[in-house]
């Protein structure tokens, strides 16, 4: 990984003639201080960040606030993949080591108490080591990264959309299998390489024909740090609603109930994923579907790593697609992931519409029914009450109540 960045700063430094195109395109620009600048000072600031490491305020800001939404792609008059170049200029930028470190660390803790505070103890270990249905060479391994337990009732829908389909699959994920995307960005290049290494040996290790990915995150990394190139695997991988798009005939043979709703999916380009969820929304019984307008273009998830990188595009687009949701008036808003369903699902105290996860719908249809307890937690609005409805959690898990109490209500929002 460290000699593949390397190159990769040299060959991009050769071929970008500094042409400023992928600033002017950059939707996030108009929502930061750099609204204005010449783009192509920009990217020549820019470019020098990411070769040697010379840092202008410009140039961090734009880095920084890179929501890796890819409206740059396909922009460049030299065939530059332009969101490679502020990915890899984010891994420049990074903190140093052992602040990328600290980070993940703090985010791991506030991953594992909201788990804890949905979850059994026996559940919460299950979904964190290697399980599945048991076959020797299983078709799939579902590997959903770390921040879905988060919303572990996401989780625990999709692995029940795999069983009622028959699909022979294993799960893995959970923080001490996280794709390195976190030191990645921070900058820690070793330490993310470490632990790409490790993950793909487990990869190797269960033997799928397919690994289905989860978190638009890791698809990203797995995308723009060349881990394909690196590893050259034996397994293809796509990701989980793309798996479920193409078993359109068995999920409709899998429902037992419609869902007689006016829905909209919120969505973001950048990546595929809305595509393949709203291929596999139209499967589902009863369900009418509406087109929001919305601003996809902005960032390829709501997520800490993408739309919460720049926040007032953030809060733009998240009071937009609720406005548009009212005039279309749906009574179900659906995400595809769970950054997003983590930023939105608050919105339910507001507005006159459910938000649930894709995955919520689907097995609803199969008649797979389980309570969203961050959206319950959510809405109780406050650390105290929260508490309350989490106390036993809390007790079963021998979480220590006072840092639950202190903590429950921030780090159920961070991020958002
Ligand atoms: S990926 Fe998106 S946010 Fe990043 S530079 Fe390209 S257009 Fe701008
Ligand atoms: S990456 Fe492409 S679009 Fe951006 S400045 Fe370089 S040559 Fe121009």
């Amino acid at each position: 990984m460290q000699q593949h960045v390397k190159e990769r700063r040299q060959a991009l430094n050769e071929q970008c003639i500094r042409c400023g195109e992928c600033f002017r395109v950059c939707p996030i620009v108009p929502f930061t201080p750099l609204e204005g600048a010449d783009p192509e000072r920009m990217t020549r600031l820019t470019l020098d960040l990411l070769t040697s490491g010379q840092q202008t305020q410009e140039a961090a800001t734009w880095t920084a606030s890179c929501t890796l939404c890819g409206a740059c792609i396909g922009q460049c008059p030299e065939d530059i993949n332009p969101r490679e170049l502020l990915f890899l200029t984010k891994n420049r930028l990074g903190l140093e080591g052992a602040t990328a470190q600290g980070f993940f660390s703090f985010m791991a803790q506030g991953i594992n108490l909201l788990a804890n505070l949905q979850l059994p103890s026996a559940e919460f270990r299950l979904l964190t080591s290697p399980s599945g249905t048991g076959a020797e060479k299983p078709e799939v391994l579902f590997y959903y990264g770390c921040n879905v337990l988060r919303t572990p009732d996401i989780l625990l829908n999709a692995i029940d959309i795999l069983e009622r389909l028959g699909v022979s699959f294993r799960v893995l994920g959970g923080t001490a299998n996280c794709c390195g995307t976190v030191h990645f960005r921070g900058g820690d290049t070793a330490k993310a390489e470490t632990i790409e290494n490790r993950l793909y040996d487990r990869f190797v290790e269960a033997d799928p024909e397919r690994v289905l990915l989860w978190c638009p995150s890791c698809e990203i990394q797995f995308l723009e740090s060349g881990t394909t190139q690196r590893h050259q695997p034996s397994f293809t991988m796509e990701h989980y609603a793309r798996f479920l798009a193409d078993k359109k005939e068995e999920l409709k043979r899998s429902y037992s109930r419609p869902i007689t709703k006016r829905a909209a999916l919120h969505e973001h380009a950048g990546l595929e994923l809305g595509k393949w969820v709203k291929e596999v929304l139209q499967t589902v019984p009863g369900l009418e579907l509406v087109e929001l307008p919305q601003m996809q273009e902005t960032s390829y998830t709501c997520g800490i790593g993408s739309l919460a990188l720049a926040p007032n595009a953030r809060d733009a687009v998240h009071s937009r697609v609720l406005e548009e949701a009212v005039a279309a008036g749906v009574d179900l808003l659906i995400t595809p992931d769970h950054g997003c369903q983590v930023s939105l699902c608050g919105a339910e105290k507001d507005y006159p519409f459910a938000v649930q996860n894709f995955v919520a719908v689907v097995g609803a249809a199969m008649g797979i029914e389980r309570d969203d307890l961050y959206k319950r937690y959510m809405l109780c609005g406050g650390g105290e009450k929260i508490f309350a409805a989490a106390k036993g959690f809390v007790q079963d898990n021998q979480l220590d109540a006072t840092n639950v109490r202190e903590t429950v209500w921030e780090t159920l929002n961070w991020g958002r």
